[in-house]
């Protein structure tokens, strides 16, 4: 299948300068060539876009959880069946709204995982899957209702081999508490940094990288000094932290649209009071510590915490727009994050438009570097040089 794309603009998901007037061509499920000339002939499909970006990478999403307001009680009562449904159906959601690649970071099951092969072999419409199996907590911690509980070095090593077997490819812990779980206070530390460390030393002798849900500032340093990959939220980070992500080359996933979108539905939503009281404090902080880092340097991954209270899996455009118009990113930069960057931290090829890299790519309708909001509802989703999805 050769497809021929033309557009008006193209950013390759990287920072180099934008090509205007080009034609993309896609052969066998990878770009042959992105050229200035109009390459259209011969091609069996041709398109026209005003702006052509790379297909975007969620490093952050819950597949089992659909934005409900009360995650925790919402797990309790879901059955496994359900839980299967509404996975497949937000990995579908996911590609339609232009989210080629998303990492799983904690379900329940081995859903995530399933799913993940069912997209591979062409069984289900999704995004390519990297999953974490269930997230690892001490026992009592954040998520503990779907999570693997341990305690103890040589249990956090057992639990990262556990998810292995079951087929996960990277793995979550859990080093502070967090806002959806009852009880769970996210300033205080969980795992300790012994724990993640031994976690993390298995994890990498099984070539698997590591994400950490950090919040509070003393279990975000104690998970980057363990040796984690990526710091999940980070929204308490002071200055120490910075200078230690910088020191151990981590990267941060922010999940801006997990406290915005609480905090934006307070009126009317159905949150439980806890989460409401914990998301606020955050809120009112989140925003200045992680632009803070951002100006001093840290590497940011675009991630959204999909699934959590009316953050939903089709919205990931949000959380690039959060990016740009809170942390003070140019819309192409908060775009190469959410690219290229996450890419990067998920170590797969995607994520950058250039001869022989996978032909994941989206068709918008206006020039996403002159206005962010392009990405939201993209008119032609191509994931591995097929159409996935074309808006009617
Ligand atoms: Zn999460």
């Amino acid at each position: 299948m050769r497809i021929a794309i033309r557009t008006g603009v193209l950013y390759d998901g990287t920072d180099a300068p934008a090509r205007r007037n080009v034609t993309v061509l896609v052969e066998d499920g990878r770009i042959a060539a992105i050229s200035g000339n109009d390459e259209r002939a011969g091609a069996e499909q041709t398109f026209e876009a005003a702006c052509v970006t790379p297909g975007l990478i969620n490093s952050h999403v819950h597949l089992e959880v659909n934005g409900e307001p009360d995650t925790q009680t919402f797990f309790l009562i879901r059955t496994p069946t359900e839980r299967t449904l509404d996975a497949a159906r937000n990995a579908r959601l996911s590609l339609e709204a232009g989210v080629t690649t998303v990492r799983d970071l904690g379900g329940s099951e081995s859903n995530a995982i399933a799913l993940r092969d069912a997209v591979t072999t062409g069984q289900h419409v999704g995004p390519t899957i990297i999953p974490a199996g269930r997230a690892i907590c001490m026992t009592g911690g954040h998520g503990f209702f779907l999570g693997r509980e341990a305690d103890g070095p040589w249990d956090a090593r057992k639990a990262v081999r556990e998810q292995r077997k079951a087929g996960a490819t990277c793995i979550k812990l859990i080093a502070t508490g967090g806002v959806l779980t009852k009880g769970a206070v996210p300033g205080q530390d969980q795992l300790s940094e012994e724990e993640m460390r031994a976690a993390i030393i298995e994890a990498g002798t099984h070539g698997m990288r590591v994400a950490a849900h950090a919040i509070g500032t003393n279990g975000i340093k104690n998970a980057l000094r363990a040796g984690v990959t990526s710091i999940e939220h980070g929204h308490l980070l002071d200055d120490e932290a910075i200078a230690l992500f910088r020191e151990r080359k981590a990267y941060l996933v922010p999940t801006l649209a997990a406290v915005w979108c609480i905090y934006e539905n307070i009126a009317g939503g159905a949150q439980p009071d806890y989460v409401v009281r914990k998301a606020t404090e955050i809120y009112h902080q989140a925003g200045d510590n992680i632009r803070k880092a951002w100006r001093a340097g840290v590497t940011i991954a675009g991630g959204s915490d999909a699934g959590t209270p009316y953050n939903r899996h089709e919205n990931y455009a949000y959380e690039v727009e959060l990016m740009s118009t809170v942390l003070g990113m140019t819309p192409q930069q908060a775009l190469t994050a959410a690219t290229a960057t996450a890419a990067e931290l998920l170590g797969v090829e995607a994520g950058i438009l250039a001869k022989g890299r996978p032909a994941d790519l989206l068709l918008l309708g206006g020039d996403v570097g002159a206005d962010v909001r392009a990405l939201r509802d993209p008119r032609v989703v191509i994931k591995a040089g097929a159409v996935a999805h074309e808006r009617a």
